[in-house]
């Protein structure tokens, strides 16, 4: 489902946001539009569509503040076009219900901000309160071909309707159509299928039952039940209709994937959300509790070698070693989590090769790291999340096959990011870190030279491992 129309950046949700977002998503919502009211007022709308994939917005000046649609601010709307996932530009059109502005200002204000669409190709989002002719009308005089957009919280006759369609608008229906009050059964039914959309209008036009309620974008299957019941079909059937339009109109490609996913994962909740009415209770939307999984990633171990005797600094380091090993992590809390894990590494360019290294000894060195530490992750609730990580790491060497030494500590930070993968059977979560082992303190060793000589040498190390991890997090 797609709520097309939700200011889930007004202060009535202040106080929730991330659980109302963490609602919709739950109960199947795979994509809100958020049509801007004041193009003054965009922060909240920005960062929300920044932090969240799924969520899009559109740009403009609502009737009401037709008024103040000076030359500079619809520049601003042009600008902010470009901006990333702004996808119309509204909410604009005429209100004569209300007194903000005259309908002169109202008129003028509508068509500069049509040809601004126009201009940057993008749809746009009609608001209309008993204006319908004159919306139409301006429409119609700037309809070229290149212009379309959705006429919203479409609550109009038969002949709206028709016109518009002939315009090659789309319409999109709120809780409205669940009211008592509501006569326009006739629209509902004649509108053809591809042609009209979902939306919530939250904070407004709360659904039947939840009338005299805030509405939120978690209500948005009323809207679909109650069409799949006026139109004698499928509540599936208006979801799916009602998506596919959405992304035609607003061109929402890059959600496939997230779509993909909503059907492995979402389907069987929302239709537990849909026999449960009234209790929608807060889900993480990517539940991750206890993970585990493997590690594997180039090891580079640089070190920094003074001869003791000569004083002379020097440095060496042997890349692309393999490591290997595995992980456990706890999300212990909501941005915050630990993790443990062990690396195996063995440096074979040490060994003796006739060519390559005629002083190099007969095994390997081996290394093993086992890590702790916290990962505090920037934006925990999005399908990919970036974190950085802070912890320690005691290390063992064996050199040359011999036995290994005493653990040594390390200073391990790092940063990464991984991507949340719902399945119907737990979450898979495939990641990469860049991770360095800082070897505390400097230690004092025989090294060979090139020439085959030995010396005593102050060494200090530190390993680059970046490494790639799959995770997986049961269901419990
Ligand atoms: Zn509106
Ligand atoms: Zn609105």
């Amino acid at each position: 489902m797609i709520d097309t129309h939700a200011h889930i950046d007004t202060e009535q949700f202040d106080a929730d946001r991330e659980e109302v977002l963490n609602r919709a998503w739950q109960s199947g919502v795979e994509a809100i539009v958020i049509p801007a009211i004041t193009i003054t007022r965009t922060d909240i709308a920005e960062r929300l569509v920044d932090e969240h994939p799924w969520l899009y917005r559109a740009v403009g000046i609502h009737p009401h503040h037709a008024r103040e649609a000076t030359t500079a601010l619809l520049d601003r709307v042009e600008r902010s076009a470009e901006a990333e996932r702004v996808v119309a530009i509204g909410e604009i059109g005429l209100d004569y219900y209300y007194d903000f502005a005259t309908p002169a200002e109202q008129h003028q204000a509508f068509r500069e901000q049509i040809r601004i669409a126009k201009r940057v190709g993008l749809p746009i989002i009609v608001h209309n309160r008993d204006a319908d002719d004159d919306v139409l009308r301006i429409i119609e005089e700037e309809q070229d071909g290149t212009l379309n957009g959705v006429l919203h919280c479409f609550s109009s006759g038969l002949d709206m309707l028709r016109r518009a369609l002939e315009l090659g608008f789309f319409i999109s229906f709120t809780g409205n159509i669940t009211f008592r009050s509501w006569q326009r059964n006739d629209v509902l039914t004649e509108v053809p299928v591809g042609r009209f959309m979902l939306e919530t209008d939250s904070p407004y036009m709360t659904p039947h039952p939840h009338r005299g309620r805030r509405n939120e974008p978690a209500l948005v299957r009323h809207v679909a039940e109650h069409l799949a019941s006026v139109r004698s079909t499928t509540f599936d059937d208006i979801v799916m209709t009602t998506t596919a339009a959405a992304k035609q109109l607003f061109r929402l490609m890059a959600i496939v994937a997230v779509v993909l996913v909503s059907v492995l994962t979402l389907s069987p909740s929302a239709q537990a959300a849909e026999s449960d009415e009234d209790t929608v209770e807060y889900v993480h939307p990517y539940p991750r509790r206890i993970g585990f999984g493997g590690i594997v990633g180039p090891n580079t171990i640089v070190e920094t070698q003074t001869l003791i005797a000569k004083g002379q600094t020097q440095p060496l380091s042997y890349e692309g070693i393999p490591a290997f090993g595995a992980a456990a992590v706890w999300e212990f809390a909501d941005r915050w989590m630990l993790e443990i894990a062990y690396v195996f590494s063995e440096n074979r360019k040490v060994v003796y090769d006739p060519v390559a290294n005629p002083f190099g000894q007969q095994n390997p060195d081996r290394y093993h790291f086992l890590e702790a530490g916290v990962r505090y992750l920037f934006n925990p609730y999005s399908r990919v999340v970036f974190y950085g990580f802070f912890g320690g790491a005691a290390s063992w060497v064996s050199r040359d096959g011999g036995p290994l030494g005493a653990p040594r500590g390390c200073v391990t930070p790092g940063i990464g990011l991984f991507i949340n993968i719902p399945t119907s059977f737990g979450m898979f979560v495939p990641g990469g870190e860049w991770r360095l082992n800082f070897l505390l303190p400097e230690e004092e060793r025989f090294i060979v030279m090139g020439n085959g000589e030995r010396y005593k040498a102050n060494i200090s190390t530190f390993f680059s491992i970046p490494r790639f991890t799959l995770l997986y997090f049961p269901k419990w």
